[in-house]
C-alpha cells in the first residue's frame, strides 16, 4: 500500500474534476487529480451540442432568463438560488473558457457564435433564443482539452487509471481516498485536507443510455455507502434523440439546427404536444411525446423508433411554414454536425443529409447525486449541514440547479460553473485546515470487499447480472412509471444484490490490469444506485420533470416541493442493513426567485 499526501485530491477528471483542480492550484493548492481514465478520454469529450450562456452575441439575451428557463425546465424543483447563479456565472465563464484557448465557432464579426436549443427562451418563454455556444459538435472535446492544457501548465499532479473504491471519513471529517491502480493492482490510499468528486454519471444503470461503458456511478456509490445521502435519485432523464437500438446520442442541436420529429406517417408530432415550441421542447416532454407515439403504433414501421430528419429540403419547408427567412443547405448541416453525420454513417449506416436518422429515447443525465450547496461543499441532510472536507461537483453533485430535469447545455455550464466555485472554496479552505490523520487501516474494507469478489466460487460472471439489472430498470424504472413496476423493479435491484453477493465467479484471477475485477466492482456501484433510485421512484406518489407517474399523473406542489434524500444506514458499506434504506423528504427547495418575482413561481408547464 503506498499512501500520498495532497492538500487537495480531486476524484475524476472530466470537465467539472478538471475546473475545480486548476481553481484550487490556482488558490495555491497542492492538487491530485485520481482518475480511472486517461483525463482527455472523460465523458464531458462526448458532449457535442454546446454549453449554454446568455451572451446575447445574435439577439437580446440575460442571464436572468436562462435561470427562468433553467427553474421551468426543471419543473419548479431546482433550488433557484443555484440556478440563478448557474447562469450568471455562466457568461464570464464561457469568455473565460475562450480566453484560455477554446476555438468556439464564431460569427462574421468574430464573437462567439449561439445556436438555438432546447427550452431556451427570451424573455421569460416568449420564443426560442440562441443561446448555445458551440465548437462546431465537439464542444466538450474542446472543453476537456483546454482545461487538461491548463491543469498541466499550473502543475496538478495526475494519476491516471487509479480507480477510485472508497472515501475515508475520520472525526467527522472527509480526509481522503482509496483508489486500486489499474496496472498492478495494487492500492494506494490519497490523504487530503479536501476531497471533491468528480465522478460523473451513472447512464449505465439502464440497458439503453448515452452514456460511455465507464459511467457506472463508483464514485457516488463510494460515498453513498459511507453514509452520505443520495439526493433526487429519481429524477433521471431520458435523452429523446439516441441511435435507435444502440443508443448513442444525436445531439439536440440537430433540432436546434432546424431537424424535425417525424413518426410513420411522415406527421410532425411535436406540434400536438408542444404547439409552441414543438420539436424544441424540453427533453422530458419529447421523450415522453415519442414513447406515446411509438404506444398507438406511430413508431416507424410499428417498431420502438421515430424519424429525426435534418435533410435541407425537410428543414427549409418547415422554416419557410414558420416564417423564418432562415435557409440551411448540405455544407451548412454538414459543418454544423459534422460529428452526427459520422456517428450516424459509422453506426447506422444512415446518410443524415439524404436520409432521416431512426431515434428512440436514451438515458443520459443523473439530475440526482452527492447533494451540496452552491459552493460544492457536501451536505448530509435537510438543514444543510456540511461535511467538512468533503466536495462534490459535475453530474455526480446534485446542487441542485437542474432540479426534475436538465436543460440541455446547462451540464457544461454546471461542470465549469460549480467545478470553478468548488476550487476556490478547496483553496480557502487549506489554507487554514489543518490534515486530520487518516483512519486505522483504511484500505482493510476494500480491501477485503476485492478479495471476496475474486475469489466468488458461484456461477454466474459480472456481465450477466449486468445485463438483467438493466433490462430491469429499463421495463420498471425508465420514462413511463407506475406502482406495481417500480416495486418489482426496487425487489429485483435487492435479489440482484444478493446474487452479486453469493453467485458471482471472476475469470481473471491475477492483479495487473484486473478489468474483470474492476467491472464487478462497478457492478456492485451500479446496483446500489439503480436500488436508490427504485425506491426514491416508488416513494413520490407525484408527476415531475423526468419522473412521470402513470398513476399519480399531476405535478403536486403542496406536498412535494421537496428533495428526496436517500440513505443507506449499513455500517458495513458492502452489505444493507435491515431495513436497508431509508428516505427523507423534508429538504426544501429554495424559492428565492419566486419570493421577488411571481414570474419564478410553479405553473403549469405550457409549450
Ligand atoms: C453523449 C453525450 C453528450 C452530451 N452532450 C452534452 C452537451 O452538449 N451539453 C451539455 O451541457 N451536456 C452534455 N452532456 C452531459 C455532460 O457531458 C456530462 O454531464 C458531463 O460531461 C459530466 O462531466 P463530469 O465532469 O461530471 O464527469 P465526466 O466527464 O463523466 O468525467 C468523470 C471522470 O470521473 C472519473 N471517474 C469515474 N469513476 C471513477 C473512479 N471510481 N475512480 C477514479 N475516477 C473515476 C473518470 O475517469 C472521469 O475522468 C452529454 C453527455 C453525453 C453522454
Amino acid at each position: 500500500m503506498q499512501t500520498h499526501q495532497f492538500d487537495a485530491i480531486i476524484v475524476g477528471a472530466g470537465g467539472a474534476g478538471l475546473m475545480a483542480a486548476l481553481y484550487a492550484s490556482k488558490g495555491g493548492a497542492k492538487v491530485a487529480v485520481v482518475s480511472k481514465l486517461y483525463p482527455t478520454r472523460s465523458h464531458t469529450g462526448a458532449a457535442l451540442g454546446g454549453i449554454g450562456a446568455a451572451l446575447g452575441n445574435l439577439e437580446e439575451d440575460k442571464p436572468i432568463w436562462h435561470a427562468y428557463d433553467t427553474v421551468k425546465g426543471g419543473d419548479y424543483l431546482a433550488d433557484q438560488n443555484a440556478a440563478l447563479i448557474l447562469a450568471e456565472n455562466a457568461v464570464d465563464a464561457v469568455i473565460e473558457l475562450e480566453h484560455m484557448g477554446l476555438p468556439f465557432d464564431r460569427t462574421p464579426e468574430g464573437r462567439i457564435s449561439q445556436r438555438r436549443f432546447g427550452g431556451h427562451t427570451s424573455n421569460f418563454g416568449e420564443k426560442p433564443v440562441r443561446r448555445a455556444c458551440h465548437a462546431a459538435d465537439r464542444t466538450g472535446h474542446m472543453i476537456l482539452q483546454t482545461l487538461y492544457q491548463q491543469c498541466i501548465k499550473n502543475e496538478v499532479k495526475f494519476f491516471d487509471e487509479f480507480h477510485v473504491v472508497d472515501v475515508l471519513l475520520n472525526q467527522g471529517h472527509c480526509v481522503g481516498c482509496v483508489a486500486v491502480q489499474l496496472g498492478t493492482g495494487e492500492m494506494h490510499v490519497f490523504h487530503g485536507k479536501a476531497t471533491l468528486f468528480a465522478t460523473g454519471g451513472w447512464g449505465r444503470v439502464w440497458r439503453v443510455t448515452s452514456n460511455a461503458h465507464t459511467l457506472t456511478g463508483d464514485g457516488a456509490a463510494a460515498v453513498y455507502r459511507r453514509g452520505i445521502p443520495m439526493q433526487d435519485m429519481e429524477f433521471y432523464q431520458f435523452h429523446p434523440t439516441g441511435l435507435y437500438g444502440l443508443g448513442v446520442l444525436l445531439t439536440e442541436g440537430i433540432r436546434g439546427e432546424g431537424g424535425i420529429l417525424l413518426n410513420r406517417h411522415g406527421e410532425r408530432f411535436m406540434e400536438k404536444y408542444a404547439p409552441k415550441i414543438k420539436d424544441l421542447a424540453s427533453r422530458d416532454v419529447v421523450s415522453r411525446s415519442i414513447y406515446l407515439e411509438v404506444r398507438a403504433g406511430n413508431g416507424i414501421g410499428g417498431k420502438d423508433y421515430v424519424h429525426l430528419d435534418v435533410r435541407p429540403a425537410t428543414v427549409n419547408r418547415y422554416l419557410a411554414e414558420a416564417g423564418e427567412t432562415r435557409r440551411v443547405d448540405e455544407a451548412q448541416i454538414a459543418r454544423a454536425l459534422a460529428e452526427t453525420l459520422d456517428v450516424c454513417r459509422t453506426y447506422a449506416g444512415v446518410d443524415p443529409l439524404t436520409e432521416p436518422m431512426p431515434i428512440q429515447p436514451t438515458a443520459h443525465y443523473a439530475m440526482g447525486g452527492i447533494p451540496t450547496n452552491v459552493d460544492a461543499e457536501v451536505v448530509i441532510d435537510e438543514n444543510w449541514t456540511v461535511l467538512p472536507g468533503m466536495y462534490a461537483a459535475g453530474e455526480v453533485a446534485c446542487v441542485s440547479c437542474h432540479g426534475a430535469n436538465r436543460l440541455g447545455t446547462n451540464s457544461l455550464v454546471d461542470l465549469i460553473v460549480f467545478g470553478r466555485r468548488g476550487g476556490i472554496k478547496i483553496a480557502e479552505y487549506v489554507k487554514q485546515a489543518s490534515f486530520i490523520p487518516l483512519p486505522p487501516n483504511p484500505t482493510a474494507a476494500s480491501e477485503a470487499e476485492f478479495k471476496r469478489i475474486r475469489t466468488g466460487k458461484g456461477k454466474t460472471r459480472p456481465y450477466e447480472l449486468r445485463k438483467e439489472l438493466q433490462r430491469v430498470m429499463m421495463d420498471n424504472v425508465g420514462v413511463f412509471r407506475e406502482e406495481k413496476a417500480l416495486s418489482a423493479g426496487l425487489e429485483a435491484t435487492r435479489e440482484l444484490r444478493q446474487r452479486f453477493r453469493t453467485d458471482l465467479t471472476i475469470d481473471d484471477q491475477g492483479h495487473k490490469f484486473n478489468t474483470d475485477v474492476l467491472e464487478a466492482w462497478e457492478l456492485g456501484c451500479l446496483i446500489d444506485l439503480a436500488e436508490s433510485t427504485a425506491l426514491s421512484a416508488l416513494n413520490r406518489t407525484e408527476s415531475r420533470g423526468a419522473h412521470s407517474r402513470e398513476d399519480y399523473k399531476n405535478r403536486d406542489d403542496v406536498n412535494w416541493l421537496v428533495h428526496t434524500l436517500c440513505y443507506r444506514k449499513s455500517d458495513d458499506p458492502y452489505e444493507n442493513a435491515n431495513p436497508p434504506l431509508e428516505l427523507n423528504t423534508k429538504k426544501k427547495v429554495d424559492m428565492s426567485l419566486a419570493e421577488k418575482d411571481p414570474a419564478f413561481a410553479p405553473k403549469e408547464r405550457v409549450y
